[in-house]
């Protein structure tokens, strides 16, 4: 049996598709009804399968990251849709209301700790805000938070997801959300930051980075580039959770 055939009984859940939204040119955000419920803490991944014609050699199945918070009726993935995309994304972006995903599985330790006695550093790289999306929607809905900044990195303006969510955070609980742009286009009244995060921006955006626990997570070369700058430094390695999203 190919890992591309584990029977419906194995499934967890069935998604069924509530909503399907466009966040930016390149960003889909889709909502699901779960059932059975899926219960998960944020920051927590799961795999899902779509069946579809002619699958491509990535397959069926991936891994997406829950984007939806706890608290909030039904799951949320969200996802880049590159030009060209696989067949897998074609199949997603196709899918109508009513359309289902099985989830295969639910995993990850790459979640806020239980008790939120240090202050945190979210560091993102594209899509790699997604846990962000679901970690600081949580701490808006219960309440528990810490003191937190935000530091998002995108290519471009239109393509920063969710900064509803972090703006809302940031006049209710004290999040600081921290925008760079890292590719070329940067409009002229720009007021974020520039540039791929560096040291000198973790520097001078979180001075007591020496304190902080930090949250790192985007595609596999960004991710190891921020947690290298976190250790040279200084940063002690238990105090830097990481996730990376292969496949980008
Ligand atoms: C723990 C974990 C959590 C994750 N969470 C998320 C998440 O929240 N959101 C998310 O989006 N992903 C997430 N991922 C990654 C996800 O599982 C996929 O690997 C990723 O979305 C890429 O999807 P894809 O393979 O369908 O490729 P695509 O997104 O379609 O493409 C990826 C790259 O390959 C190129 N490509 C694809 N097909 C072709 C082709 N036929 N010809 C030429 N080039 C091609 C594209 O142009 C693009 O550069 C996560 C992964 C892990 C392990």
């Amino acid at each position: 049996m190919t890992t591309d055939m584990v029977p419906d009984s194995a499934a967890l859940s069935t998604l069924t598709l509530t909503l399907k939204e466009w966040l930016s040119p390149h960003s889909l955000r889709l909502w699901f009804r779960d059932e059975p419920r899926i219960e998960f803490r944020s920051g927590q991944f799961m795999q899902v399968v779509l069946p579809h014609d002619n699958p491509d050699d990535r397959g069926i199945r991936r891994f997406f990251t829950i984007a939806s918070s706890p608290t909030e009726e039904g799951i949320a993935i969200i996802t880049k849709v590159p030009e060209p995309c696989s067949s897998f994304k074609r199949a997603l972006v196709a899918l109508e209301p009513g359309g289902t995903l099985a989830v295969t599985s639910l995993r990850g330790s790459f979640v806020l700790p239980e008790r939120l006695n240090a202050p945190c550093a979210f560091l993102a790289a594209g899509i790699g805000i997604t846990p962000f999306r679901s970690m600081v929607k949580y701490m808006i809905d219960t309440g528990r938070h810490c003191p937190a900044t935000l530091l998002y990195g995108e290519w471009c303006l239109e393509e920063f997801l969710c900064r509803g969510v972090f703006q809302k955070a940031q006049e209710t609980i004290g999040l600081r959300p921290v925008y760079t742009i890292t590719g070329p286009d940067v409009p002229p009244d720009w007021t974020g930051r520039t540039g791929f995060i560096s040291p000198e921006m973790i520097i001078e955006e979180i001075p007591d980075y020496r304190e902080r626990l930090f949250f790192v997570c985007g595609p596999p070369m960004a991710t190891k580039s921020m947690e290298t700058i976190l250790h040279d430094l200084g940063v002690p390695r238990d105090r830097i959770h990481r996730d990376y999203f292969p496949g980008y």
